[in-house]
């Protein structure tokens, strides 16, 4: 079966095309600046229409959204409740699901009968106990307005779940993992049998471990001084916690763990910092989800910082496992979301 997987973004869109269930990867692309100024892709279904007729004959389509909220559980086929439940989560990532929805609705246009899933980055955190998903607010914000721990990176947890399930030789069902998904975004996951009971990211994926840009997790009053004290509007302190801060805001260098990591081999204080705290604040996560699991097979580490800076992965788990009963096994597995959707979509469209 012949699936394509789709990333829509506000501007772009990238693609991988498979074979399945042979799993080979027969292209893979993107559209960028779709919209802006002097791009001959003025909209998304014009963008789409050049990648269907770059790859030929497609059989089933996968389509990456970031928020599926309490509605979608596990990857989903698209029908018309779907994509009105797609468009309500809207409010919850106003950036990200319109632009998954044009992608849907320009595939639904150009492809008609050919079957569409949805794979939510959210789905797979929606196995977390209330005890880990209420926060310490009134009852009635998550009652009346759904404010609640989500979880993002789902999908990127799961592949790599289900692979270092499979190098443990065991079924996913009997693994207790801890799964670090360090790029420019970074979250960590508790996985019980299969299954995440915890993990850092929360009602946006601001929450958490020091990220390239965004804060992480930071005392609340902040935010209320900044506007109180500082008179910066709402939008200046979002701006600030999520574009302005992380390794770039501490190092005031970049972003790039690779240019950090330069700078502080050179010297530089506020890179050496930077990275301190990075690892300090992953260890500090690792060490209590290995006490809300109880005992862990395996730590995984994967995108850019997890999968190419073994340096963090040995300053993370260095000396933390010493007094264990149970030693976990240090894993570093590349992630590959884009295979994951298809393996879903795959799995959704074969049963019909
Ligand atoms: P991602 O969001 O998964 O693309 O990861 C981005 C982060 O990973 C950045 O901090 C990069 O510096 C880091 N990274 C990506 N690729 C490499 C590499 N080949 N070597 C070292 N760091 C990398």
């Amino acid at each position: 079966m012949r699936v394509l997987v789709i990333n829509c973004g506000s501007s772009s869109i990238k693609y991988k095309f498979y074979e399945m269930a042979r799993e080979k990867l027969i292209s893979k692309g993107a559209i960028e600046r779709i919209g802006e100024k002097g791009s001959p892709v003025t909209n998304h279904r014009q963008g789409l229409k050049l990648i269907l007729k770059a790859v030929g004959r497609v059989e089933a389509i996968g389509h990456r959204v970031v928020h599926g909220a309490e509605d979608f559980r596990e990857p989903t086929l698209i029908n018309e409740k779907v994509i009105r439940k797609i468009r309500e989560c809207s409010r919850l990532a106003p950036i990200h699901n319109p632009a998954n929805l044009e992608g849907i609705l320009a595939c639904k246009a150009l492809l008609k009968g050919i079957k569409q899933a949805a794979v939510f980055d959210t789905a797979f955190h929606q196995s977390l106990p209330p005890r880990a998903f209420i926060y310490g607010l009134p009852y009635r914000f998550y009652r009346q307005d759904k404010i609640r721990k989500y979880g993002f990176h789902g999908t990127s947890h799961e592949y790599v779940a289900y692979e270092a399930a499979k190098l443990l030789r065991k079924n996913i069902s009997q693994v207790n993992l801890i799964t670090c998904h360090l790029g420019n975004g970074c979250s960590i996951a508790a996985v019980k049998n299969g299954h995440p009971i915890d993990t850092s990211m929360g009602f946006t994926p601001l929450e958490g471990l020091l990220m390239g840009t965004r804060s992480g997790d930071i005392d609340p009053a902040i935010i209320t001084y900044l506007v109180r004290k500082k008179k910066l509007s709402p939008e200046a302190v979002d701006e600030i916690l999520n574009k302005e801060s992380g390794l770039k805001g501490i190092s005031g260098i970049s972003n790039d763990m690779r240019k950090i990591t330069l700078a502080a081999k050179k010297g530089n204080g506020r890179a050496k910092l930077a990275i301190e705290i990075f690892i300090y604040r992953l260890k500090k996560y690792i060490w209590a989800y290995l006490g809300v699991l109880g005992e862990a097979d395996a730590v995984v580490f994967t995108a850019g910082i997890g999968e190419h800076r073994p340096e963090i992965v040995r300053g993370a788990c260095l000396g933390l496992f010493n007094n264990l009963r149970v030693k976990p096994k240090v894993m570093v597995i590349p992630t590959d979301e884009e295979l994951m959707i298809a393996r879903q979509t795959y799995k959704l469209v074969k049963k019909i």
